[in-house]
């Protein structure tokens, strides 16, 4: 069973590609999008030895070792340059996955998809990829309360660079125009949150200029001495 997040991810993922998610754990994702007809073949990527070989012992318990190839190893170091069309890389932090993109460059090609799902820091990612010459194609969010997850699809581009407001880089040019349910109750929540604190913080002052205004007092009366 997928969960919602990675049903999601799964639905960006263009038909007929060889696929490499990197930092796969279980091998959930690149199992099912075979099976699904998605992924002609993929790959399953990972750093750690426990989750590399429950990887290896799913795939091998669903008959699929000839399809989904599991490998054991740090981010893009388990592809060969363009050997995949299409990389995902969830449900880690935003700068994990930005520091294994930049470290993996050069296993990047023009015709390569980037699917991402940061779990945080999503305007992080957004900038790396605007910043290196990837334009977002698509991106969606689902809520798996309490948490909120987006996921942004990119591709190279090919105007040259691709600039994004700091509201797009925020909220995700795709998920602004779209403007989903989901997304309005993500922003929603935020503002509600922000809002408190902005009260808090509002109390906070008026309670020090309470304070103040009783040590002015104290000292005035010092000074009459009273
Ligand atoms: N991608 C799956 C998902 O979205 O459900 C699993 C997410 S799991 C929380 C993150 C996985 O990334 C962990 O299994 C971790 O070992 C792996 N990971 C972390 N850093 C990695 C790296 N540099 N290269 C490959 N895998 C990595």
């Amino acid at each position: 069973h997928l969960s919602k997040r990675l049903q999601t991810v799964m639905s960006l993922i263009p038909k007929n590609a060889v696929l490499a998610d990197i930092g796969s754990d279980h091998a959930h994702l690149p199992c099912r999008a075979v099976q699904e007809g998605i992924a002609i073949k993929a790959i399953a990527g990972e750093v750690r030895e426990g989750p590399f070989s429950q990887s290896l012992s799913n795939v091998q318990a669903l008959g699929m070792a000839d399809s989904v190839s599991v490998r054991l190893g740090d981010g893009l170091d388990v592809i060969e340059p363009g050997e995949a069309k299409v990389i995902v890389i969830a449900g880690m932090g935003g700068e994990l996955i930005t520091d294994i993109l930049e470290r993996g460059r050069a296993k990047l090609a023009e015709e390569t998809t980037l699917i991402l799902q940061p779990n945080i820091r999503e305007p992080g990612c957004r900038a790396w990829l605007a910043s290196g010459g990837w334009s977002i194609t698509d991106e969606a969010i689902v809520e798996e309360s309490p948490h909120f997850y987006e996921i942004i699809k990119a591709k190279r581009c090919l105007t040259g660079e691709a600039r994004l407001t700091d509201e797009e880089l925020m909220m995700g040019p795709v998920l602004i125009r779209n403007q989903t349910p989901v997304f309005r109750k993500k922003w929603a929540l935020r503002e509600a949150k922000l809002q408190l604190i902005l009260q808090s913080l509002e109390q906070t002052r008026e309670t020090e200029a309470v304070i103040l205004k009783r040590a002015d007092c104290l000292k005035t009366l010092k000074m009459i001495g009273t």
